[in-house]
């Protein structure tokens, strides 16, 4: 049986095509979407061609849906559930896994798998592996729209917030007040972040990121941020900074404006270059005890669970992310064309199906 999905055609094409309903395997499930929302890592995929050509992969990582079919072996889900999708769905026998890094189960980056080298989830129906491992049910009484932000957004910015280590009191810097970085300011704010900078210029962001705690936000199209920066803080610096847009050389900032002993937690998907700069002396020639870690964010049922939390018992609202709202399948495209473009008054769309 044959069913519509949105793809990418090859570099900078996209369109609906027709494909084969997936298979079930016995470990997996066949989910049907019912909200889902397109990310700047489509666009840096189909228009930047970032991880080299596609042809004829249907796009999407953000997804909740309903299981239409479940494999033999699969024990706590059923058909008619309502589930949270991670874009991140790790193979959990690998031994990446086991090692504690299940997002490069399989080899770098292999964790994930939607719309990088299987179709993703902007379609009738959607295959996931390792469904009792990969997939949340949905509480009663979360709108599934709000709960599309669990899929990405929420555990990418809380990732950039944990790779920098933010602890209480820390100064911290988000780069990026897109809907990552607001979540990584959410997340700063929650681990207990004492001033807390946030690097943007689109308006609604803005109100956002004071919303979510940032205590002060620094225009970047004001006039370099690290002198912003130092000049807010008498010269000394930050903590920590989480990464979450900019360029390769947006870490040339992040280090200058880092403290000794200071952390970088990155989340930035860097599109194109060939190489990611660090300044000699502002790195301490090599001894400034200034680290840099980056990482794609964890998936999984149980950190899914722990995130929804968050939004069931009141410390986390994503429903602010959400400024363009669509209904039906047939506004995808036009709200995929919005990442691309990110008008001024976009934070994230959402398609409700
Ligand atoms: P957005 O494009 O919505 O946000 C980017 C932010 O960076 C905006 O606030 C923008 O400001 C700001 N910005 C742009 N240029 C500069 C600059 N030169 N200096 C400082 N700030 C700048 O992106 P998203 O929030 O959707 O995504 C952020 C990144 O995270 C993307 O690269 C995405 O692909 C990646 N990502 C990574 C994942 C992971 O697992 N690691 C998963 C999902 C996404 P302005 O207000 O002017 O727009
Ligand atoms: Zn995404």
């Amino acid at each position: 049986m044959k069913m519509k999905g949105y793809a990418m055609l090859g570099i900078g094409k996209t369109g609906w095509i027709e494909k084969e309903i997936p298979a079930c395997g016995p470990l997996d499930a066949i989910v049907k979407p019912i909200a889902v929302s397109p990310c700047t890592s489509d666009v840096h995929t189909v228009w930047e061609g970032a991880i080299g050509d596609r042809k004829d992969m249907i796009l999407g990582h953000e997804a909740v849906g309903e299981i239409v079919e479940v494999g033999a072996l699969v024990k706590d889900l059923k058909v008619g559930d309502k589930v949270i999708v991670p874009a991140i769905t790790p193979d959990w026998g690998s031994l990446e896994a086991q090692g504690g890094y299940s997002m490069h189960s399989g080899g770098m980056l292999a964790g994930w798998k939607f719309s990088n080298f299987k179709d993703g989830v902007f379609a009738e129906y959607f295959h996931v592996n390792e469904a009792d491992a990969n997939l949340a049910r949905l509480p009663e009484g979360i709108d599934p729209a709000s709960a599309v932000m669990l899929s990405d957004m929420v555990p990418t910015g809380f990732h950039g917030a944990e790779l920098a280590g933010v602890e209480y009191g820390d100064s911290v810097c988000v780069i990026g007040i897109g809907p990552v970085g607001l979540m990584s300011v959410a997340a700063a704010s929650l681990k207990g972040a004492g001033r807390l900078f946030a690097v943007g210029s689109r308006p609604n962001c803005v109100e956002a990121a004071k919303a979510y705690g940032a205590t002060d936000i620094i225009n970047y199209k004001n006039g370099d941020i690290v002198a912003q920066i130092m000049d807010l803080t008498g010269g000394k610096g930050v903590d920590k900074v989480i990464v979450a847009g900019g360029d390769n050389d947006t870490f040339i900032q992040a280090i200058t404006m880092l403290k000794p002993g200071g952390r970088i937690g990155n989340v930035n998907y860097l599109g194109s270059g060939d190489y990611v700069r660090v300044p000699r002396i502002e790195w301490g020639c090599g001894m400034g005890h200034k680290t840099i870690a980056g990482g794609l964010m964890p998936g999984g049922r149980l950190r899914m669970e722990k995130l929804v939390s968050l939004m069931q018992y009141g410390r986390l609202d994503t429903s602010r992310l959400l400024t363009h709202r669509f209904k039906g399948f047939e506004h995808m495209e036009e709200a995929l064309m919005l990442m691309k473009d990110k008008p001024k008054d976009l934070i994230k769309p959402v398609v409700v199906l």
